[in-house]
C-alpha cells in the first residue's frame, strides 16, 4: 500500500499537498496558562477572511500542531478543511510542562503511549477523525523536564508503533540536540522526526549538528520579528541552503494569536507567502528550492 498523509478528512495521497505550513495552530486557546484573551483561534467568520487569504496567497496544506491542552479541537479542523478545500493534518501529543493538562502528571509512559497511539489509529475521543502527527511534543527553556521526558518518550514509541511523523517544539530554539539525543536512545527513524522553532536558534554549530544527523529543521516562527529579525532568520536560512540541505528545511509562521491575523492588523498566515518566499527569491534563492521546502519535504515527511 503506497504511503498517505493522514488529515482531518481522511488519508489522502501526497500529492494532494501543495505548499503546506508545518507548523500553525487553526483552533487554539492558550487563555487558561496565559490569563489574557488574546491565544484564542475558533472557527469564526475573522478566521475564515484570513484563511481564505490564506489560500489565495499559494497555501496548499496546513499542519496544525495545537494538542491536549492547548484547545485541541478537531471537529471545528474537520469543518475548516472542508469549508476552505484545504488539506489539515491535526496531532495527537501534549506540549510543555507548564501547558500540561493535570492528566499528564498522573499517567504513566504506557498510558500516555496508548493515547497517542489510539489518537493516531482509531481517533480522537469518539469523533472519528484521526491525528496523522505527533506534535508539537515540547521542552522547557534550556530544559527538559522529567515529565516532559516521559512525554518524549511515550512520542518515541508511538513514533515507532505507528510510522506518524513527529514534530517539536523548542522553546526560543534550545534543547534540539538534547531532543535529538533522546531520539537516538530510543532508536527512533529520525528521517520522521522535525525539529521546532529552529529559526529562534541561530547557532550554526547545532544546525550542522542536528541536520547530519539526518532530521528535518523547521524554520517555523515567521514573521514573529519581534523574537529575531527577518534579517538574521533569512541569514541562517541561506547558510543552510548554501551548505546543500535543502532537503531537510521546512516553514512555517507559528500563529498563536488573534492579533497576529492579517485581518486584525497583524502579519498574517499570509506574510510566508507575500512576503517571506519572495524576498528569498531577491536574494537568489530558486525556485526549486523553495518548493523543495515547502511541498516535497512535508510530503515526504508527512507520509506514513
Ligand atoms: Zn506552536
Amino acid at each position: 500500500m503506497s504511503k498517505k498523509i493522514r488529515t482531518v478528512t481522511g488519508d489522502l495521497s501526497p500529492e494532494k499537498f501543495g505548499q503546506t505550513m508545518i507548523h500553525e495552530h487553526v483552533v487554539l486557546d492558550l487563555s487558561h496558562v496565559r490569563n489574557d484573551d488574546d491565544p484564542i483561534l475558533s472557527n469564526s467568520e475573522i478566521l475564515n477572511r484570513e484563511l481564505e487569504r490564506l489560500k489565495a496567497a499559494g497555501c496548499g496544506g496546513i499542519v496544525e500542531v495545537t494538542n491536549h491542552g492547548m484547545g485541541r479541537d478537531v471537529i471545528s479542523l474537520h469543518d475548516i478543511s472542508l469549508q476552505h478545500d484545504l488539506p489539515i493534518v491535526a496531532a495527537t501529543g501534549y506540549y510543555i510542562e507548564a501547558y500540561y493538562p493535570p492528566e499528564v502528571f498522573e499517567k504513566s509512559e504506557d498510558e500516555i503511549f496508548e493515547l497517542f497511539v489510539s489518537e493516531i489509529m482509531d481517533g480522537v475521543g469518539d469523533t472519528g477523525i484521526r491525528a496523522g502527527i505527533i506534535s508539537e511534543i515540547g521542552s522547557s527553556l534550556n530544559e527538559m523536564t522529567t515529565n516532559e521526558e516521559k512525554v518524549f518518550r511515550a512520542a518515541c514509541r508511538a513514533q515507532i508503533q505507528t510510522g506518524a511523523p513527529l514534530s517539536t517544539h523548542c522553546e526560543l530554539g534550545t534543547m534540539g540536540s538534547a531532543q535529538l539525543k533522546l531520539f537516538n536512545d530510543m532508536d527512533v527513524d529520525l528521517s520522521k522526526i522535525s525539529i521546532g522553532h529552529q529559526d529562534l536558534n541561530g547557532n550554526r554549530e547545532e544546525y550542522d549538528y542536528l541536520l547530519k544527523a539526518g532530521v528535518y529543521i523547521q524554520f517555523d516562527t515567521i514573521g514573529k520579528n519581534n523574537y529575531r529579525s527577518e534579517k538574521e532568520r533569512i541569514s541562517d536560512l541561506i547558510y543552510l541552503l548554501d551548505k546543500g540541505y535543502v532537503n531537510q528545511l521546512m516553514l512555517s509562521c507559528d500563529i498563536t494569536k488573534k492579533s497576529y491575523l492579517k485581518v486584525n492588523g497583524g502579519f498574517g498566515y499570509e506574510y510566508l507567502f507575500t512576503d517571506f518566499l519572495p524576498q528569498l527569491k531577491e536574494l537568489g534563492i530558486s525556485q526549486e528550492e523553495i518548493t523543495t521546502m515547502m511541498v516535497d519535504n512535508p510530503r515526504r515527511f508527512l507520509s506514513f
